[in-house]
């Protein structure tokens, strides 16, 4: 895994007509590599655009975003590129392409990384194997349930080998049986590769249930961060 580290971050989104929408201020955290910190907050919190400058989505207006030591923000090009690699992302519907097997949506980063064909499908099938579809892995996801599905978007979110993933509400979608299977499997992920662990969540039981740290956030500021078990059963 690697360290997310924010210093002091501000983000201002430009609106037509000449107006600024400041969604983050004065926003420091230190991620530890191999945590897994649960990001909690009400919409319009900032929750969003904190997970997107990690992977340079979003650039911060103000301060800097680091990933194992390197400047998201500041990476342009080839070393963007590489930074990308370094950080797989889920999200709550999935972002499946339609038109392509689980196997082809997983392949996915890897073409479009530049990975040698002969290279890709062993990769495949083992991220395939490792998420439990080695039975599926010609259906389309028109033809898969919602954990199904977020499987293949886990698997794809590991294929270029990445030492981060985020999540944007990746089981609020799932019904809490089908949560807590994909939890277990972001836990293993998290033991067995040793990936840096952001989720957004909404729901109390994931955080309780999966994240090492929870952080609060509140009109675009921080206002806890700590060990779960802390901000838990602090009175
Ligand atoms: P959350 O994920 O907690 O709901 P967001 O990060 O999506 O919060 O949004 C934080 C604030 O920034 C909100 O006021 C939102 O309207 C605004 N915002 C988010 N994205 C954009 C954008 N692309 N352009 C303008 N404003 C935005
Ligand atoms: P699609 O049906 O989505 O168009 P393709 O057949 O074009 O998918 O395959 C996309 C990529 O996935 C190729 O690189 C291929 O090597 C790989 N692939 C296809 N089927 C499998 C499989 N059963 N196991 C592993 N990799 C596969």
């Amino acid at each position: 895994g690697a360290s997310i580290t924010f210093e002091n971050v501000g983000k201002a989104y430009s609106k037509s007509g000449g107006t600024t929408v400041t969604a983050l201020e004065g926003v420091s955290l230190a991620m530890e590599p191999g945590s897994i910190t649960g990001i909690i907050g009400r919409s319009g919190a900032g929750k969003s655009t904190l997970l997107r400058m990690v992977n340079g989505i979003e650039r911060p207006t103000t301060g800097a975003v680091l990933v194992g030591g390197q400047n998201v923000g500041a990476a342009k090009g080839s070393k963007l590129r590489a930074i990308r690699r370094d950080v797989g992302m889920i999200f709550q519907h999935f972002n499946l392409l339609a038109s392509r097997s689980v196997a082809g949506n997983i392949a996915l980063p890897l073409e479009i990384a530049g990975v040698p064909s002969s290279q890709i499908k062993p990769r495949v099938a083992d991220l395939i194997e490792r998420v439990g579809l080695s039975a599926h892995a010609t259906r389309y996801p028109a033809e898969l349930s919602g954990g199904q599905k977020q499987r293949v978007g886990i698997a794809r979110a590991l294929a270029t080998g990445p030492k981060v993933l985020l999540s944007d509400e990746a089981t609020s979608a799932l019904d809490p049986e089908t949560t807590q299977t994909v939890l277990s499997l972001l836990k293993d992920i998290n033991r067995e590769l040793g990936l840096t662990i952001l989720l957004i969540t909404h729901e109390m039981a994931v955080v309780r249930d999966i994240a090492s740290h929870v952080a609060v956030i509140d009109g675009g500021r921080i206002v806890e961060h700590g060990e779960t078990y802390d901000i838990f059963t602090a009175p």
